[in-house]
């Protein structure tokens, strides 16, 4: 059994306009996906009714993402902060929900950007009650939450799997999942290995991504390391291809992600690609043994 494949919405759009909406998800359909992954940090002009009726008729599944903001932060001391935070994470499950989604994923911990001083201890016990309130909202909608895995740069709360799998300990829902990411790995990471390994049935979801966030294969991550770590813990969850490029703007997180540069032009032969090299590396790492 393969694992549903996926492709984030930006390599194709920037906005969720009807019109780029369709060309998200029949562009993510001819290049080979199964599913699309919409961030949900704008979501001006976004028709879900409209978005859900397209994914039907195509065929097509939708997981959600998305990062908080430093006003609206669950890692906050701040109560507002904090309640604004989750505020904005029940919101996103209302989302996910209308529109189909199974997961919600990224950094639903703190805020997307880079902080000035670590995380407080209060501010890590305010994370962990959110999620706490925040994961028995999603097991209303039967959503699994992600906790994506990022850089030192993107926020102070979760940099490891370590600290990932101890937020999931300390919150106790089986709606709590992690969220690797190898692009994020590559930088906070011993190997590409063992944290995989470290996860095992607490893995919920993957991004794939080069280490200059280009086309994959063309830098200098370690995908046989990541991929046979996949297969050796029987995963078969998501996983979803993350490219950027200054080629495709979005609104604010073109700049949450530091997007300064054009790695790629064409988004059918980037995502086409990709739809190939992970296939390849999920065949090889199966049929070789883990
Ligand atoms: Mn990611």
């Amino acid at each position: 059994m393969m694992n549903p494949v996926g492709v984030h919405a930006l390599v194709w759009a920037g906005d969720l306009t009807p019109k780029s909406v369709a060309r998200i998800v029949t562009e993510s359909k001819r290049a080979g996906y199964d599913f699309i992954e919409l961030s949900l940090h704008d979501l001006t002009d976004f028709d879900q009714d409209g978005l859900r009726e397209l994914l039907v008729a195509e065929k097509m599944g939708v997981s959600c993402s998305r990062g908080l903001a430093f006003d609206a932060d669950v890692s906050s001391e701040d109560p507002v902060v904090v309640a604004r935070g989750v505020q904005l994470l029940e919101e996103s499950l209302q989302v996910a929900s209308r529109i189909g989604a199974k997961y919600l994923c990224g950094g639903l911990y703190s805020a997307f950007g880079k902080y000035q001083q670590p995380v407080s201890a209060q501010g890590r016990r305010n994370v962990v009650d959110s999620l706490k309130r925040v994961a028995d909202r999603a097991a209303q909608y039967d959503i699994t939450l992600g906790l994506e895995i990022v850089n030192r740069y993107e926020s102070n709360v979760v940099n490891t799997t370590e600290q990932a799998l101890e937020i999931l300990e300390q919150v106790g829902s089986p709606q709590l999942k992690v969220h690797l990411d190898i692009y994020h790995m590559n930088i906070e990471e011993a190997d590409f290995y063992s944290p995989v390994l470290a996860c095992g049935d607490k893995l919920g979801y993957v991004h794939i991504g080069e280490n200059h966030r280009g086309y994959l294969g063309s830098g200098h991550l370690d995908f046989p390391s990541f991929f046979h770590a996949l297969a050796h813990i029987n995963y078969q969850g998501p996983i979803a291809f993350e490219s950027f490029s200054s080629a495709v703007v979005s609104r604010g997180l073109s700049v949450d992600l530091s997007i300064w540069r054009n790695l790629w032009s064409d988004g059918f032969d980037l995502a086409s690609h990709a739809r190939r090299f992970i296939d390849g590396h999920l065949q090889a790492s199966r049929k070789q043994g883990a």
